[in-house]
């Protein structure tokens, strides 16, 4: 019989919190679009408000992001992405977030501002 195991970082990889979304909330800058999306994912989990308004990208940032704290997010998948390398000055990312009572499928699109990789906007799918 299988022993299910809980992914160590919200984001779903089997890695650590620290080695994986936790090293980009610290500061460090993500490497790829898919990257930053799956920390902007484990920042809402946590309720990091400051690391999603400062990966968002200044033109389409909000003033303020007031997280619903009885928001319980379950998972994320990513389905698909397209550009949003090291070589790549934009991005998308495919994904649905799963939470307590729901889903959110979206299509995000992300930019590099100053070789940093930020939130733009998404579309929302289904
Ligand atoms: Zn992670």
């Amino acid at each position: 019989m299988a022993v299910m195991t809980t992914p160590s970082c919200p984001c779903g990889r089997p890695e650590p919190y620290a080695k994986c979304c936790g090293r980009f909330h610290a500061g460090a800058a993500a490497p790829t679009a898919e990257a930053l999306m799956r920390s902007r994912y484990s920042a809402f989990v946590k309720g990091d408000a400051g690391y999603l308004l400062r990966t968002w990208h200044p033109r389409t940032r909000p003033a303020r992001l007031d997280l619903d704290p009885g928001m319980r997010w379950t998972g994320l998948e990513i389905s698909g992405t397209a550009d949003g390398s090291a070589f790549h000055a934009t991005g998308t990312v495919t994904f649905r977030a799963s939470y307590r009572g729901g889903s959110l499928h979206e299509r995000s699109r992300f930019e590099r501002v100053d070789g940093a990789w930020v939130y733009v906007d998404g579309e929302f799918l289904d």
